[in-house]
Parts: C-alpha cells; structure tokens; sequence
C-alpha cells in the first residue's frame, strides 16, 4: 500500500521585502486559485512575521527562517521558536545551508535547534544538502547521510518535520538538479531513513527539492515519486511561486 504524502511547497523569502513587497506578495497568494491538496508554507523574515500572517488566508502558514534553541534569555539578536509561535507562525525553516554557509551553524546545532522548535509546538523544515565540491568527489550521499543522521539523534518524533533536500550547488545558481539527480537523492534519504529509523517514517517523511525551481521546471520534477514538495527561493517572491505550489494539480 503507498502511503500518500501530501505535497508541500514553502516559500523561501530569505532577507527580502519590505512591508509594502510583502503586502503584495499576499495580495497576490490570497486571491489565487491555490490547489487545495497542497500544502502551503511561507518563509518570511521574523520582523514581518505578525504582518504577513494577518495579511494571509488561514489556508497558508507562516515559517520563520531560524530559531534559537532555546526559548528566552540572554541571547542578544537571536528569536526564539516561542516567539514566532506567538507572532502567528506554525513553521521554521532550520539548518538551510545559508545558515551552515555564512553563519556557521554544525549539524550539531541545528539538530538541537530542531528538537527545540519541536518541542515548543512548531513544524520543522529541515534543510540538508551537498555543495559542488562534495558532488564532484562522489560524496553526495556520505554527507546527506550524516546530516540527516545529526538530525535523527535530536528528532525523535518525525511527524511534524518535513526534510528538505536543497544540493548547495542549485540555491539561487539557476542550475536546478534534474529531475533524475533529484529523485536519486531523495530514493537514498528515504531506503536511509528506513534502515536507520524505521519503514514508518520512511513512507510518511516529506522529502521537497530546492534549488532554483521555477514553474518552468517544477512538473517534472513533482512528478518523481520520492518528491513530496519543493523549498522555492527567488522564484517565492514572484507570481510564478503560485504556478509552482499548483505543480500537481
Ligand atoms: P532558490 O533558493 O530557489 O533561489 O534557488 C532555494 C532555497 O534557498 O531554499
């Protein structure tokens, strides 16, 4: 029997916007025709999280894009899971390999980061993925592996995460995977994930695909079985994000 995943696509608006770009990005999603079997999540900047929300329709969530690990303290400039959960979002993005790139967050941290934001009540996208140099030295799967083994010791419970399979290579380069490439990696995550926590969460994980998807490319790859959504970058602050959230419809 084939356990259905519904599909869920997130925006990633990363250090873009401003009240007026995000009142019209809403605008915009609120009067679409967005295919109800999608799930629908956006990543907005924390300092406009309480804007986007009451500018959206209940049918779309809200993610902030980090989150400490813990819930309140002396952590200057930091936002806790806590706080985006009172500000309106149900979702964070963590580990998104910005974050690992430039502000040099271990798989270590952002595995406790994720079990804290679980446990504060939020959903989770976690953010795995290989950059170039490691892709060329056949290492792809020896480091999404150990990734999503840093993650599994801090996760216990994988209901409320979605696992997002972003090669470093593909953010914002326009050299999206194919759709090949793509479903290669995500097979492996998922016969990984049944070998290493259990046939369960193998079936149920969501695993997207980001990395320079546009509405030009997101049907073929939807349309790989082990695809389950898509984290959108550049392509989430335009019109296009609605085409690509209606990729399966
Ligand atoms: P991109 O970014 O779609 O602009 O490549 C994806 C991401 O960083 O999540």
């Amino acid at each position: 029997l084939k356990m259905v995943r519904k599909f869920c696509v997130g925006g990633n608006w990363k250090m873009n916007g401003d009240k007026a770009a995000i009142a019209e990005i809403c605008k915009s999603l609120s009067g679409a025709a967005l295919d109800s079997n999608t799930e629908v999540v956006v990543g907005c900047p924390a300092l406009y999280v309480i804007y986007a929300r009451g500018l959206l329709p209940n049918t779309i969530s809200v993610a902030g894009q980090n989150a400490y690990k813990v819930a309140k303290g002396a952590f200057t400039g930091e936002v806790s899971p806590a706080m985006l959960k009172d500000a309106g979002a149900d979702w964070v993005i963590l580990g998104h390999s910005e974050r690992r790139q430039i502000f040099k967050e271990s798989d270590e941290l952002i595995g406790e980061k994720c079990a804290h934001a679980l446990a504060e009540g939020l959903k989770v996208i976690a953010c795995i993925g290989e950059t170039l140099e490691e892709r060329e030295a056949g290492k792809t799967e020896e480091v999404v592996f150990r990734q999503t083994g840093v993650l599994s010791k801090h996760i216990k419970d994988w209901s409320n995460v979605v696992l997002a399979y972003e090669p470093v290579w593909a953010i914002g380069t326009g050299k999206t995977a194919t759709p090949q490439q793509a479903q290669e990696v995500h097979a492996a995550l998922r016969q990984w994930l049944t070998k290493n926590i259990s046939q369960a969460v193998s079936d149920s994980l969501r695993i997207q695909y980001g990395g320079s998807v546009t509405a030009a490319n997101c049907r073929e790859l939807a349309s790989q079985p082990d695809i389950d959504g898509f984290l959108v970058g550049g392509a989430s602050l335009k019109p296009e994000f609605i085409d690509i959230v209606n990729a399966k419809k």
